[in-house]
């Protein structure tokens, strides 16, 4: 379980910024676990803002939505860099899905950071293939703080953290994951890819 770093301390003298990733497979709660930090601070009435790419646009427009229907109201946006500019003076700073973004997602996180904001990185890992998913591992070494999470195996039931397709596309984005996808185990995972 993640416990938040002291920012109470700093919080009054000096503002100081760090970034936090919450990474892991599809099924794992990454998104219920964003939501649940950015609820925290906002019941802090500390300043939030929550953005995510224009690409996802698997349920509504407007929010950062899990799959436990737990949303909070998040902009879309079409490049990374529209975030610095979009989040203002806000204190803590969510995305989700960054996974989507292009590599200048790592400078935007860094200038928010460097700016005293606290921002918060939700993604997925790795693609289907079990490949690291950039700009992923760049974020994770920038990161001061990062949680990965896991799913639950479907075929076997231990701790998953691979994304598997079931459907044959070739494209690296496939969304509608429920039907498409499956989350499993490294064993079950690569005993399905040797079909
Ligand atoms: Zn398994």
């Amino acid at each position: 379980m993640f416990i938040e770093p002291t920012f109470g301390k700093s919080r009054q003298s000096e503002k100081k910024g760090h970034i936090e990733v919450i990474c892991g497979s599809m099924f794992s709660g990454k998104t219920e676990e964003l939501i649940r930090r950015l609820n925290r601070a906002l019941i802090a009435k500390q300043k939030v803002e929550i953005f995510k790419p224009a690409v996802d646009k698997r349920y509504h427009e407007l929010d950062v939505v899990s799959h436990n229907e737990n949303a909070i109201r998040s902009t879309p946006v079409q490049f990374a860099d529209d975030i610095i500019l979009l989040a203002g003076n806000c204190e803590v700073v969510g995305i989700d899905e960054v996974q989507f973004f292009d590599d200048r997602i790592v400078n935007v996180a860094n200038v928010l950071a460097n700016s005293g904001k606290r921002v918060i990185l939700a993604g997925l890992d790795m693609d289907f293939e079990g490949n690291p998913f950039d700009p992923m591992p760049q974020l994770l070494a920038i990161a001061e703080y990062v949680t990965k999470v896991h799913a639950i195996c479907m075929k076997c039931g231990d701790l998953a953290s691979y994304s598997y397709r079931l459907v044959e596309v070739k494209n690296k984005v496939v969304l509608g994951e429920k039907e498409s996808y499956e989350a499993r185990c490294r064993k079950c995972f690569f005993e399905g890819k040797g079909r």
